[in-house]
């Protein structure tokens, strides 16, 4: 009998991007159909490589389309026919521009774009990625558990990417409220995504936090924790949320259990990985007062998500970084 499940056809967009990529990988694994998303199709390539190195020979079911976050043009072609749409894409650089709207509009103005043709569409579901950024960035840290029920505050004085993903989450629930005609949206709000380089992606997660540290150039560690979240682990929980009945309506912090500083990456690569070590700085240990504590109970418990170790995504990142020096 054939799987009811070849059918479907989902749209990925921004196939470039770190998370995207493994995100398609798990799709075309699962027997979806897959369109995507870039800003230039000459960048199919980089793609395909990607995922031929995560075991994708055929790539048949998956097909191209360019679309840019800031233009219309082409968002209907990519969104036909599409049962589900998972909105990856947004700008994600190592350091905010000088200008917050370099940030704010794409990722703002993008997902209107995409749930407005999604919903011309008469797609199901929308799956919006957003980020931790767009919970806990307001709270106060201490003796504070963030949960899904938690917002950083826009109208506060906040770093571009911060605000950016902020801004576009609450556009897109608004957007949904409004003019949504039925159609579902599932948010999903990642941490710090670590996990695998594929290919020649990477991420500017991997970049700050791994590769940084691994070559010597990250010599202090911030009164700051972060979440650690493998990608593998995020591309699942896009699935789980595209389709479990109770996601709609929801957004799902995506973390593994626990947070860490940079000192703690660094230790953690000194003590599992030595034959990296030699370039690792010696960072100094910050108060526990910084430790935040972050809620993975929601996505666990509704959507029987079950993430890897922080410990493992991150030894993942520096093998394959490793691997590919
Ligand atoms: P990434 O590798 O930098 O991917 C970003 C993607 O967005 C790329 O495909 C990029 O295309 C695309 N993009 C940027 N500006 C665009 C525009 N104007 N029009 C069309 N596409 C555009 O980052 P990532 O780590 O995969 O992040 C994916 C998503 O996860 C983002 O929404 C990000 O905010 C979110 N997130 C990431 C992390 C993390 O730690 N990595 C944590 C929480 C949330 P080009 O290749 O053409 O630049």
């Amino acid at each position: 009998m054939e799987n009811l499940q070849t059918k479907k056809t989902v749209l990925v967009t921004g196939g470039t991007g770190f998370v995207a990529v493994h995100t398609i990988l798990q799709l075309l694994q699962q027997g979806y159909e897959v369109k995507t998303t870039l800003r230039s199709l000459a960048k199919k390539d980089t793609i395909l490589k990607a995922l031929k190195e995560g075991g994708i020979t055929d790539s048949s079911n998956l097909s191209f389309y360019q679309a840019d976050l800031t233009d219309d043009a082409h968002w209907d072609e990519a969104v036909k026919g599409c049962d589900y749409v998972l909105h990856i894409a947004s700008p994600f650089p190592a350091r905010d521009p000088e200008d917050e709207n370099e940030l704010i509009v794409p990722a703002r103005d993008g997902a209107l774009r995409v749930l407005k043709a999604s919903r011309d569409a008469e797609v199901k579901r929308v799956v919006l990625t957003s980020s931790f950024a767009a919970v806990g960035y307001s709270n106060n840290i201490k003796d504070h558990v963030f949960t899904e029920n938690d917002w950083t505050d826009p109208n506060t004085e906040l770093p571009a990417y911060i605000k950016s993903k902020t801004v576009a989450e609450k556009a897109a629930w608004e957007f949904i409220d409004k003019e949504g005609n039925g159609m579902e949206l599932s948010v999903i709000n990642p941490v710090g995504i670590f996990g695998s380089a594929i290919g020649e992606i990477t991420s500017a997660s991997l970049d700050i936090a791994v590769s940084g540290i691994l070559n010597g150039t990250t010599n202090y560690s911030p009164d700051f924790t972060m979440g650690v979240v493998d990608v593998r682990d995020v591309a699942d929980i896009h699935i789980k949320a595209m389709l479990h009945p109770d996601a709609p309506g929801e957004r799902f912090i995506a973390t593994s259990n626990g947070v860490m500083s940079f000192y703690d990456v660094a230790e953690l690569f000194r003590k599992e990985r030595p034959q990296y070590a030699a370039k690792i700085q010696q960072l100094n240990p910050i108060d526990r007062e910084y430790y935040k504590e972050i809620s993975n109970e929601k996505a666990k418990s509704v959507l029987h998500w079950n993430p890897r170790s922080r410990e493992e995504a991150l030894l993942t990142s520096a093998d394959s970084l490793m691997a590919k020096s």
